[in-house]
């Protein structure tokens, strides 16, 4: 009894600490932000449904995470620098907070050749959704952003988490201050820039994550000229440049001048299935200066040197093997792996009546419901059919009436999830 008596009060004392608050104010900007980030909250919804389901054989298309193994050219080189870490000869601590010169110079040499881009504009990071914060650092509270709508969340949740918003609007679903660039099929997912308001930073992805459309060189081209035009600088996001399968450009730096108007951030992620070794660049040319002529690349450095310490030494040597001549042909073989899985699900859309769009030149599927929301969308699949999809709308209001189909998967599972999708859609028809 005695214990008992015990028991129950040790689990009471945790709520009554509950009722102690600090005296620290929370962060307002960061109080701004709907909801959960999109993709936590759809692995919320996923344990829920399985909670539900727990013998259904969930089927993910939509974190858009990497499933197929690191080629072994990439994971010798990471294992061979691990073990050199045991050894007096081999050890290494701290490295240069810009990455190791060898690997600086051989991205600059796999994706720049001939772009004028030298190796000390090349900084070596632990990814390109953390480059994407520290660049928001660089700019700070003040300036104005654009942002495709739809795109990759981390763009406006980190502008507003740096506080250059305003309050989210629930009637137009935007937060004030920034200028949502809408990309919809009828202006071919490329914003009309002479109805575009001027800002001082354009976050700009393609191929773009979730619509997988990629700009043309002439639409670049155009960008940049606004860009110039006004005055204001491009964070042009590649992540995605190695899926390019037209002649679209695969680096701004492909369009003249941009190296005076423009960022570019990029990524090992969906390259090398590198999402948990971590490893990306960002380029910042030397041309590229504030309206004080301070160098952008000035400054970048002076954050990465105080908020970085460098990415891992271990993942640095796998960037490096990925970057070989070797570790280039074995990351286009993967990249080709997923897009014949583009294909099988362009194809199951398409022959269920469905539009489609991207999957060309990215691992995404845009598929169209017109006149339908997106999370109802989301929910009849994976309600109906235990298929993991990822909401359009999560993505911007300009997403709304679409979902994001992800072509990173296991053969089987987006073989079956063709097959599903094809039962519970063309039993409807
Ligand atoms: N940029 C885009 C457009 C992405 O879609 C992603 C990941 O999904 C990232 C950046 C993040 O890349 P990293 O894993 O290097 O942080």
């Amino acid at each position: 009894r005695g214990a008992s008596v015990s028991l129950i009060r040790c689990i009471a004392e945790p709520a009554e600490k509950t009722t102690y608050t600090t005296s620290v104010n929370r962060n307002a900007n960061i109080a701004k932000l709907q909801a959960g980030y999109l993709f936590p909250e759809i692995a919320r919804r996923r344990n829920a449904h399985i909670q539900r389901y727990p013998d259904a054989k969930v089927i993910s298309l939509g974190i858009g995470d990497t499933t197929e193994p690191i080629p072994t050219v990439i994971t010798g080189a990471m294992e061979a620098r691990a073990r050199a870490l045991s050894t007096l000869e081999g050890y290494s601590g701290y490295g240069a907070e810009q990455g190791e010169k060898p690997l600086r110079a051989g991205i600059g040499a796999a994706f720049y050749a001939d772009l004028g881009i030298d190796e000390t504009e090349i900084f070596v990071s632990d990814g390109a959704k953390c480059d994407i914060t520290r660049l928001q650092l660089v700019f700070g509270p003040n300036v104005t952003m654009a942002a495709q709508d739809p795109s990759y969340p981390a763009y406006v949740d980190t502008s507003v988490m740096m506080g250059q918003t305003g309050l989210f609007q629930s009637d137009s679903q935007q937060y004030s201050k920034i200028q949502y660039m809408k990309c919809t099929p009828e202006n071919d997912f490329f914003p009309d820039l002479s109805s575009t308001p001027r800002t001082d930073i354009i976050f700009f992805c393609s191929p773009n994550n979730p619509t997988g459309a990629s700009a043309s060189r002439k639409q670049l081209e155009e960008l940049v000229a606004f860009a110039k035009k006004n005055g204001s600088i491009i964070v042009y996001d590649s992540a995605y440049a190695i899926y390019t399968s037209d002649d679209s450009p695969k680096s701004i730096y492909e369009i003249p001048g941009a190296k005076e108007c423009a960022i570019e951030t990029a990524s090992f992620s969906k390259y090398a299935g590198f999402t948990g070794v971590r490893l990306g660049w960002t380029v910042v040319p030397k041309a590229l200066k504030f309206a004080d002529g301070h160098p952008v690349h000035t400054d970048f450095n002076r954050v990465m040197t105080t908020c970085f310490n460098g990415a891992s030494n271990v993942a640095q040597a796998g960037g490096l093997a990925c970057v070989s001549s070797e570790g280039l042909k074995a990351m286009h073989e993967t990249v080709k792996f997923y897009k014949e899985n583009t294909k099988i699900l362009v194809e199951t859309f398409e022959s269920l009546g469905f539009k489609t769009f991207g999957g060309k030149n990215a691992p995404y599927v845009w598929v169209q419901f017109p006149g339908k929301s997106s999370w109802d969308v989301f929910s009849e699949i994976l309600e109906q059919t235990h298929i993991v999809t990822t909401p359009g709308s999560g993505f911007g209001p300009g997403g709304e009436g679409f979902i994001r189909a992800s072509a990173f998967g296991h053969r089987e599972n987006i073989l079956e999830a063709s097959r599903r999708l094809k039962e519970y859609f063309g039993s409807k028809k």
